[in-house]
């Protein structure tokens, strides 16, 4: 029996090939496993050439290592062969691991298979020695390097599946695995060449005509370690460009759903906005139409949070607006849609068992509002206005819905704030119209879109003019010219009409300044005052800086009180009424005959005029009960030591009949209607010549 011997040095290098080898054969099972189809074949390929050229490779350096007393060779088609048998359970081996799934079948025959790979190398690679006589091998030692390689191939399946996925850490894990793998490769192929025995007097048949020589462990293994180093190198920078590759896909994905969300929600308070929310209420819609069942869409708008804005900043709006969002939110079920549409509304929509459940939703909702908010060390209080329309009832698509519930969102601003109102047909009317109008109204303001037209008085004996009445006028940019009875309302509401009123009264007078300079002496103008500004403390000052800043004798000045505005708060009007007459104002009171007209205080005002309201002017001829009041009115004047006017005469008639009855004057469409002060004047010009043929 020849004895062998091992080169220690050898033995080594082959144990590091082995881990080597593994350690690039699971990398590149990581690769298979993103691959797509195509580059998995690619990589399947690539792979089974460098990791059998590896598990080649230490087996035949193992070889090498191996000596015996006698010179040794080895058949260049067995080595082939035997490397060839490498590249293919290699190949097999990688297949096996891509595949999605590993049962434990498969993972048994694959071992099998893969075992029985690598021990035919072995045996194959020690055929090539053609030893003569054959190599004897120990039957217990052969039957263990089987049973090692199967093993040894299991594990190397398993761990190689279960490593595929790239996770932390995984390098080192996969570095742990590759020693395992490497140390059982070797063990099987010194198991094995343990079980071979060379017989005294053996020799090497393939000395001579094989492969031999010094120098070819360092050539196989130089040229291991170059095929190993590519294909781990190829793997490491393809997986680098994978993993970035794959970042980008994900910020792009990122990207994709950021933007999702802003295209889909408003960005302060993350709620959804307007496109989502029409999204939904279609969704709602349908799925009434489909199931049956109710919802409710309220409008909620916040009131008060103008001044908060204007107060405090747009900051501090922000962030009331989201505590807003957060309160409102908070007590609804993840189904319901809260959405911001614009500044500070709000549209939730609600599903609901019965239509009556919408009533408990909008009270909560208000009085979540009603509760003072804690901003920046403030505490803010708002309320909330909530319009409220039912599906199925209040409309038939969204945008009729929504409609409807800022409608009735108006309604509930209307009744006071702070509270709810449910949709009925009767509010569709002009109550946006009117928000608007308001608006409107405060730029008109800034931006002078008023005018004054006049309106000529007459005296009833003569017909000469002896003045006339100054009647605003709104230049609206897209509604054109607007009456008083559009406006002068909501001017008093919001106290607009003190600016506007001071401005009607200095424009007034700048005209009638301008007329006396060019002759029209001896005229009055009359400038009508709202009850509003009667009220208003500073009026009398007013009054008084007017003629003065004009020149204008006071007397000249005609301020126009309705009867009810004098009759109000009589003592108090008596006290104004009093100092404007102290200073010599001429004092008229309007539509004289439609209030409560008391005697008593009638006589005690210190008035110079009464104006005959138009409507009973207007039925003077049909009814003999105006005509009646009329009298009364003029006699009542004339006790008191009034003069009398009438207006809303339209008909000679009325005319003639008026100035028989004793009215000292006269105005009215059939005597002048009202106009812009040029044509005012060519008017009156005309009259005037008219008559002077006449
Ligand atoms: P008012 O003081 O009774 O003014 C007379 C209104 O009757 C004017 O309407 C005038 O155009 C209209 N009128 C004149 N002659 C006739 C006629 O023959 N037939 C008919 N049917 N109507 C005639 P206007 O200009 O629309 O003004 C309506 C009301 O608006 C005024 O009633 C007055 O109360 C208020 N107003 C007008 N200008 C001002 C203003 O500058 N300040 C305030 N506070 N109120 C104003
Ligand atoms: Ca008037
Ligand atoms: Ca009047």
């Amino acid at each position: 029996m020849l004895i062998g011997s091992y080169s220690s040095s050898l033995v080594l290098i082959s144990l590091c090939v082995a881990i080597l080898a593994s350690y690039t054969a699971l990398d590149l099972t990581g690769r298979i496993a993103t691959a797509k189809s195509r580059a998995m074949y690619l990589w399947i390929t690539g792979g089974a050439l460098a990791m059998g050229f590896g598990i080649w490779s230490m087996h035949f350096i193992g070889m090498l290592a191996f000596s015996l007393p006698i010179p040794l060779g080895y058949d260049l088609t067995l080595t082939l062969l035997s490397l060839l048998i490498a590249g293919l359970s290699s190949g097999f081996a990688l297949w096996l691991v891509s595949q999605p799934s590993l049962p434990w079948t498969q993972l048994g025959l694959g071992a099998l298979i893969m075992g029985a790979g690598i021990s035919s190398m072995h045996y194959t690679g020690m055929a090539a020695l053609l030893m003569q006589p054959g190599i004897d091998y120990d039957p217990l030692l052969f039957s263990l390097s089987l049973l090692i390689a199967v093993g040894a191939s299991a594990a190397a399946l398993w761990i190689a599946f279960r490593l595929r996925q790239q996770t932390l850490y995984v390098r080192q894990i996969r570095g742990a695995a590759a020693v395992v793998m490497g140390v059982a490769i070797v063990g099987m192929h010194y198991t094995a060449m343990a079980a071979a025995n060379f017989p005294e007097g053996s020799f090497c048949g393939a000395l001579g005509t094989g492969l031999s020589g010094n120098g070819l462990d360092y050539l196989v293994l130089i040229t291991t370690l170059a095929v190993l180093a590519v294909a781990l190198l190829t793997s490491v920078l393809d997986a680098r460009l994978e993993a970035r590759t794959a970042e980008l896909a994900r910020s792009l994905t990122r990207a994709n759903q950021e933007l999702t969300q802003l295209a889909l929600h408003d960005t302060l308070t993350a709620l959804p906005n307007r496109t989502l929310l029409a999204d939904r209420i279609d969704q709602a819609i349908n799925k009434v139409a489909e199931q049956g069942g109710c919802f409710a869409l309220m409008f909620i708008d916040l009131d008060g949070f103008k001044p908060v804005n204007d107060a405090f900043g747009h900051h501090m709006g922000d962030l009331l607006l989201k505590e807003v969002a957060l309160r409102l939110r908070g007590h609804l079920h993840s189904q319901d849609t809260l959405a911001r549409i614009g500044g500070d509304e709000f549209v939730l929509l609600v599903e609901l068992q019965e239509p009556d459940d919408a009533m408990g939703v909008a009270a909560k909702q208000v009085n979540l509002i009603s509760r003072a908010f804690r901003v920046a060390e403030q505490n803010l209080q708002i309320s909330a206005s909530i319009g409220i329309v039912l599906f199925p009832g209040n409309g038939i698509d969204q945008h009729e819905l929504l409609r409807n519930a800022d409608a009735a969102m108006y309604h509930a601003k209307s009744a006071g704030k702070n509270g709810y109102s449910f949709f009925d047909v009767s509010m569709n009317s002009n109550a946006r119209l009117q928000l608007q109008l308001l608006q409107d109204l405060r730029l008109a303001v800034e931006q002078k879109q008023f005018r004054l037209f006049y309106q000529p008085k007459f005296d009833a004996q003569d017909c000469q003019p002896i003045g006339a009445e100054a009647l605003l006028r709104w230049e609206h940019p897209q509604h054109g010219l607007l009456l008083p009875d559009r406006f002068i309302s909501l001017a008093e509401k919001t106290g607009l009409i003190i600016p506007i009123g001071e401005w009607v009264l200095d424009e007034a007078c700048r005209q009638m300044r301008a007329w006396i300079d060019q002759g029209y002496s001896g005229w009055r103008i009359a400038v009508n005052l709202s009850a509003i500004q009667f009220c208003h403390s500073g009026l009398v000052e007013s009054v008084a800086k007017v003629l003065e800043r004009h020149q204008l004798p006071a007397n000249s000045l005609t301020l126009e009180i309705t009867e009810t505005t004098a009759m109000h708060d009589a003592d108090a009007s008596m006290a104004v009424l009093q100092r404007l007459s102290d200073m010599g104002v001429d004092l008229s009171i309007d539509d004289f005959g439609t209030g409560y007209s008391s005697l008593m205080y009638l006589k005690r005002l210190p008035a110079n005029e009464l104006k005959i309201d138009r409507g009973f002017v207007r039925d003077l001829e049909q009814d003999s009960d105006d005509a009646a009041i009329v009298s009364a009115i003029v006699a009542l004047g004339q006790a008191l030591g009034l003069r009398i006017v009438a207006e809303g005469v339209e008909t000679d008639r009325q005319q003639n009949f008026l100035t028989r009855l004793g009215c000292d004057s006269l105005q009215g469409y059939l005597l002048g209607q009202p106009l812009p002060a040029e044509q005012f004047i060519v008017d009156i010009e005309r009259a005037r010549q008219s008559l002077a043929f006449s």
